[in-house]
């Protein structure tokens, strides 16, 4: 059966962007005939994500990413529907997800590495199950349950870097929804900024790319800033961090400024907001949210109520064509997306 495949074309190396060119469009071939416990899928949504990044150097600088291998297939968080099966649990119609799913039209996967999805749960929106309802909605939630102590009641101040991303977009309302009684965004355009106030409910963002960050921080936080949900690292974050209060949290979701760049994870702090840092006792440990995948199906249930109440607002870049994937990721590098970054294989 012949197929449409994406496959690593060249490396960015250590300290390079990624591009477009990065990627390479092929047509390959996979078998006719579906083994006993394989379904035969077409694919319908693919996930673009900061992490794949790493993925695209032979040292990924992670211990728990595989590198791509060049000319071969990539793969990530996709959404397809089954054409044919033979697996018991499975049948021809049912929507599935993998986290490692081949960038490719079509494709024979082993039964058991596919979970089963229920469109009911997000109003039929399928593809929120790579994004709101998916692993980016649970990094947004278990970072703010597993490291940011966010209390109801208490009055706390939540700051959100890269918040117009999928997962900053996502955290800020979740840190409403959990309790804090002030958040604000921080992002890279006026539109983005916009976005957040007026449709996610973010009591003010700051466009990082215009005035100055620190005075305008002051001025939106003037208690201090109790939780910092760090999407970015960099100057930004030593911005806010020199504004935390005594015994405040970081979570420590990414640091995406400083990915494709030849540095540990995380990122040591500059000494001196390392200093302001162990002086006010602020906690920055690092999390991981495939740690907590005990926690999935009672935390996605969670997403999809609010999804379905209305109370979390999800916004989504859509680009249409596996042939667009290349160009959606460097979309991605460049902080062109507002929300989560989808490619829609099927049309
Ligand atoms: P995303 O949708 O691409 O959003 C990232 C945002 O960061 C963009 O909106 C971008 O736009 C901003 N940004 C990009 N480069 C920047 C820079 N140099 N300085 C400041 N801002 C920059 O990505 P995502 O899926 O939300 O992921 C966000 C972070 O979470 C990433 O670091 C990712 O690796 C991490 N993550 C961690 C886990 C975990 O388990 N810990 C799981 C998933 C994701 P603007 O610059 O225009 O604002």
């Amino acid at each position: 059966m012949i197929i449409q495949r994406v496959v690593l074309n060249s490396r960015p190396g250590k300290n390079g962007v990624p591009v477009a060119e990065n990627f390479r469009l092929e047509q390959s071939t996979i078998a006719d005939t579906v083994q006993a416990g394989q379904v035969h899928v077409k694919t319908l949504y693919l996930s673009v994500d900061p992490y794949m990044r790493c993925r695209m150097n032979e040292d990924t600088g992670s211990d728990y990413l595989r590198p791509w291998q060049l000319s071969e297939v990539a793969d990530g968080g996709g959404i397809g529907v089954v054409e044919e099966s033979k697996h018991d649990n499975l049948a021809k119609g049912d929507f599935v997800t993998s986290f490692t799913w081949p960038w490719q039209t079509l494709a024979i996967l082993d039964g058991n590495l596919v979970q089963k999805l229920v469109p009911q749960l997000v109003n039929g929106r399928l593809s929120y199950f790579l994004g709101a309802a998916g692993i980016t909605g649970l990094t947004a939630l278990l970072g703010i349950r597993e490291k940011g102590h966010v209390a109801a009641g208490a009055n706390q101040t939540m700051v959100v870097s890269g918040a117009a991303g999928a997962c900053g977009s996502l955290a800020g309302q979740i840190g409403r929804l959990e309790g804090c009684s002030r958040v604000v965004g921080i992002a890279g355009t006026d539109e983005k900024c916009s976005v957040l106030v007026q449709e996610m409910g973010f009591d003010a963002a700051i466009n990082y790319k215009k005035g100055d960050v620190a005075k305008q921080l002051r001025e939106l936080c003037p208690g201090g800033v109790d939780v910092y949900f760090d999407n970015v690292g960099g100057d930004i974050s030593d911005t806010v961090i020199s504004q935390m209060n005594q015994n405040s949290h970081i979570i420590l979701c990414g640091q995406i400024s400083q990915y494709n760049k030849d540095v540990p994870y995380p990122p040591p702090l500059p000494p001196d907001i390392e200093k302001i840092q162990k002086e006010r006792n602020i906690t920055r440990e690092r999390f991981l949210v495939l740690n907590y995948m005990d926690k999935q199906e009672a935390s996605v249930l969670q997403l999809c109520q609010w999804i379905q109440e209305g109370k979390l607002k999800v916004r989504e870049t859509v680009v249409e064509g596996l042939a667009n994937i290349g160009a959606a990721f460097q979309s991605m590098m460049n902080g062109g997306n507002i929300g989560k970054q989808i490619v829609s294989v099927s049309k």
